[in-house]
């Protein structure tokens, strides 16, 4: 393998378990179709801890984890039309889908049957560049930081999507305050409605976070909000907390989990679920998703908050995230 003209590096995942090494980057050209981008900004999900945990089936190794990239267009392959060098670019999760199973062909294209995901599948963003499908990118414009930009590529597009499941209702639950949590409670205000913030139980510091993020009411996950919720969210990966939300809504209310991952389910009365309850999953996103969204970002005025961390301490961030350790979202810097 060459090293790269750019001395680039990557935090790469050998195995299953073990923490990133930062390794040189063999350099890469783009082929057909695809862009080299110069990374920015990538923001950490939670997805990638359940990379890093084995929590996912079959990911590609060794692997680039991140998948809320920012970054500029560096090198575009043969074919590409529509992006020039130097423009400000966002990847996300969805790094490519195969255009004609059936879930593709009836534009339900998040729940593709072949599909790549970036930083999971196919190399991400914990790097100092990287390779994209050029269909599966998006113009970002040049309003906002890098860093400030990072986590709307996938807490703001899931964030966007599960909210879209849970239906018009005015009352919105979230469960788990962290970064989608606080983009979707500023998308959720700014179309008029009220949240409800659930976090772990006795955490203030998170609760106050969300009141300061326009949340209406903020509590531990085993309190009663003081009205019926029309729909909630769960963010946390926590299966516990799909009874206490099905509790929490009115009849015919909505429950969406909206995390890749989620520990078991305990079980529960089914009349906690009658009444024409809905008990939903969100999965992964569309590119309509995020040309809605990421249009849709700059009139509402999304401010995210941020702690950054330079990419060869991913680890730390991982660890941080891990752990709760700090409010809204981590994002790596190259
Ligand atoms: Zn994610
Ligand atoms: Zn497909």
């Amino acid at each position: 393998m060459m090293e790269g003209d750019h001395d680039d590096k990557a935090m790469v995942l050998e195995r299953i378990g073990a923490a990133l090494e930062w390794r040189p980057l063999a350099e890469r050209r783009p082929g057909p179709g695809e862009l080299r981008v110069r990374v920015g900004a990538c923001g950490v999900c939670r997805t990638d801890l359940h990379v890093v945990d084995g929590e996912l089936p079959r990911p590609k190794l060794p692997i680039v984890p991140g998948h809320e990239i920012v970054g500029r267009v560096e090198l575009v392959g043969a074919g590409v039309t529509g992006f020039r060098i130097g423009e400000r670019v966002g990847i996300p999760w969805l790094g490519r889908t195969c255009g004609v199973c059936p879930y593709c062909v009836d534009g339900r294209e998040n729940l593709c049957d072949r599909p790549l995901f970036t930083g999971y599948t196919t190399d991400g963003g914990f790097a100092t560049v990287a390779v994209a499908d050029a269909r599966y990118a998006f113009p970002l414009g040049e309003e906002g930081s890098d860093v400030a930009l990072a986590p709307l590529l996938c807490a703001g597009l899931i964030g966007w999507r599960s909210l879209g499941m849970a239906g018009p209702g005015a009352r919105l639950g979230v469960y788990g305050f962290g970064a989608a949590g606080h983009i979707v409670a500023q998308v959720a205000r700014w179309q008029g409605r009220s949240v409800y913030a659930f976090t772990r139980p006795g955490d203030a510091a998170t609760q106050a976070f969300a009141r300061q993020g326009g949340a209406v009411w903020a509590g531990g996950s085993d309190e009663v909000p003081p009205a019926e919720l029309d729909a909630a969210i769960i963010y946390a990966p926590v299966g516990d907390l799909v009874p206490l939300a099905l509790k929490a809504v009115r009849k015919g209310g909505r429950v969406v989990c909206a995390g890749i991952h989620m520990s078991d389910i305990p079980r529960f009365p089914y009349e906690i679920l009658w009444e024409e309850r809905q008990l939903l999953t969100v999965a992964n996103l569309t590119r309509k998703d995020a040309l809605e969204f990421l249009s849709l970002a700059p009139t509402i005025g999304i401010r995210t908050v941020t702690t950054t961390y330079p990419l060869a301490e991913a680890n730390r961030a991982l660890a941080d995230l891990r752990a709760g350790r700090f409010e809204g979202a981590a994002v790596l810097v190259p």
